[in-house]
Parts: structure tokens; sequence; C-alpha cells
């Protein structure tokens, strides 16, 4: 392709995601990833929603002029292609047309995408996990192998994913020690069923939103230490936005969208030194 560098962001139409698309964009051409032009795919699991919001990006002014400031001269764009993260088919066709249109790869995968329900019951938690949990891990699996070397794959995880004392001992100990991805599968396949039984209380806390996004750092941490171990100098880290204003938050959060992309952005254009597999928050390292 004539682009230098590719870039892909899940959840793209809206909040965090499109500001994501939007920060990649603007502090690009001042990052040491420049290479050349820039391509984004904004990503959304409904056309309208993402050709509207990619509309808005193509129309900021800011974004115009930072187009034309990449190496070599060329023109960064950004595209919306369809991407459901609930859906293997779906994860797979956009895996497809990278393959296609980027046979050498691509440089950065932002998985941003999730939702957070009201209510707290079986239904929930398989939904939540569903999206937040599997997506995220089914959408890291297939596209890890189209990021090129040197690539960065960053997953938003939350602060409501740290191992706190609503979790017993014993399901602490497993989600920190775990080296395995099945192992921290293993734990959202318990907790479902703990709540299918309604005998979660002793273990679990009442919060699918919670669990999934545990599991999220989780399984960050053992694929990339999987991916590290293969040689790969591809760095993979989750992090916690901050507590932003945005469709989610329903108005509460006190960041902006922008602010809140603050963190996931530098995981993809910054001198990280190598983290690979870590959490971060506030742009830093912070303990899980
Ligand atoms: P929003 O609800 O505003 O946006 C969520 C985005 O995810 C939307 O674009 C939504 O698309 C998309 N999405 C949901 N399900 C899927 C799916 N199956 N496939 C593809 N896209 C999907 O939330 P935020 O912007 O606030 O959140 C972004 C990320 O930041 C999330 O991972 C969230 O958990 C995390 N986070 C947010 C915090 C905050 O304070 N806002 C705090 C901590 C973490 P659609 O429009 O179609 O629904």
């Amino acid at each position: 392709s004539s682009y230098s560098r590719i870039a892909a962001v899940t959840g793209g139409n809206k909040g965090i995601g499109l500001a994501c698309v939007r920060q990649l964009a603007l502090q690009y051409p001042r990052s040491s990833f420049n290479n050349g032009p820039l391509l984004i795919y904004l990503t959304a699991r409904n056309k309208e929603r993402g050709e509207k919001a990619l509309q808005e990006i193509l129309e900021d002014a800011q974004l115009k002029e930072a187009k034309a400031l990449c190496k070599d001269g060329g023109l960064s764009d950004v595209r919306y292609l369809p991407l459901d993260i609930d859906s293997q088919d779906s994860i797979q066709q956009f895996a497809s047309h990278i393959k296609q249109e980027h046979p050498e790869g691509i440089d950065i995968l932002i998985n941003n995408a999730s939702v957070a329900m009201d209510g707290f019951n079986a239904e929930v938690v398989k939904k939540t996990l569903h999206c937040n949990y599997y997506g995220t891990l089914e959408a890291t699996k297939l596209l890890l192998p189209h990021i090129r070397d040197g690539g960065r794959v960053v997953n938003v995880a939350s602060v409501a994913g740290l191992i706190d004392s609503r979790y017993s001992g014993p399901i602490r100990k497993r989600f920190l020690n775990a080296t395995k991805t099945e192992e921290i599968t293993a734990l959202m396949e318990e907790f479902t069923t703990a709540v299918e039984k309604n005998e979660y209380e002793a273990n679990w806390p009442g919060a699918a939103y919670k669990v999934s996004k545990a599991g999220v750092i989780g399984m960050t941490k053992t694929i990339a230490a999987d991916n590290a171990r293969t040689g790969s100098k591809t760095l993979i880290n989750s992090c916690h936005p901050g507590y932003v204003n945005t469709d989610m938050t329903k108005g509460r959060g006190h960041k902006t969208p922008d602010e809140g992309a603050q963190t996931p952005v530098l995981l993809a254009l910054s001198d990280i030194k190598g983290s690979n597999g870590e959490y971060w928050s506030n742009e830093k390292i912070a303990a899980w």
C-alpha cells in the first residue's frame, strides 16, 4: 500500500475510540513512529455510525493540517471499515481485508470497544464477557499475526479491572499468578458458572464489567509474554483511560474524550521503554 504506517481502532465511532483516531492522527507526525503517511482504520460495528464519525474526522480542520505533516511528503488518511468484536466472522473479515490490502502488516491496533450494561444477572455477565473479554481476546489473537514486528497493541481496560478485596484470596492469587491465557479464560468461565448457580458471592464481585476488565488486563499480560517468547518486538499493553465523559459514563466522567485518549495513544506512538504486558494509568505503568 502507499502508506508507511497503518493503525486500527475498534469502537472508533464515538467516545474514547473516536478520540483515539483523532489523537493518533494529530500526534503521529511528531512521534518517533512517523515514517511517512499513516492510514488509520476507524472501525465500528454499525456502518451508519462509523461513516458519520469518519465524516466528522475528515472535516476536522486540525486533522486536515496534520495529514500533510508526514515524512516523505505523502498524505495520511482515515477510512471506515466494519468490525464487530462480538462476531468472530466480522473479526475474521477484518483480518482478511488487512491481509489482502496490507500483506506487509499493520503497526497499531487499539482494542477500545466494550460495553457496560446496567444490572447484574447471568445474562448480563454472558453478554458483557462475550464482548469485553472474549471479543477483545479474539481480535487480539486474529490480528496479532498481521501486526508488523515492532508494532503496538493497546487494550483499553479500566481501573475497574484491578484485583481488589472484592475477590476471595484464592481467586486473586489465580489472576495475579496466571502465566497462560487459558488460566484467565478459565476464571471468566468460573465466574459465569458461579453467577448462573447464584454461588458467586464468596469469591467474586457482583459486577460483570469489573470482572471482564480484570480479564482484559490478565490476558494482555499472558499474550504479551507469549508473543515476546517468539522473539517478536511488538509491544502489547493494557490501560485505564481515566474517568471520561462519554455515553458510557452518562456524562459523569471528568476528562474529555481527547484527554482519555492520551494513555492509549502514548502506548501506540511513544517510546515506552519496551513495556510489554503492563497495565498503564495516567501515562505511567501502574500496579494491577
Ligand atoms: P462508549 O460507550 O462511549 O463507546 C463504546 C464504543 O465501543 C462505541 O463505539 C461502541 O459502538 C463500541 N462497541 C461496543 N460493542 C462493540 C462491539 N461488539 N464491536 C465493536 N464496537 C463495539 O464508551 P467509552 O468511549 O467511554 O469507552 C471506551 C473504552 O474505554 C471502553 O473499553 C471502556 O470500557 C473504557 N473505559 C472507559 C472509561 C470512561 O470513563 N469512559 C473508564 C475506564 C475504561 P456503538 O456506538 O455501536 O455502541
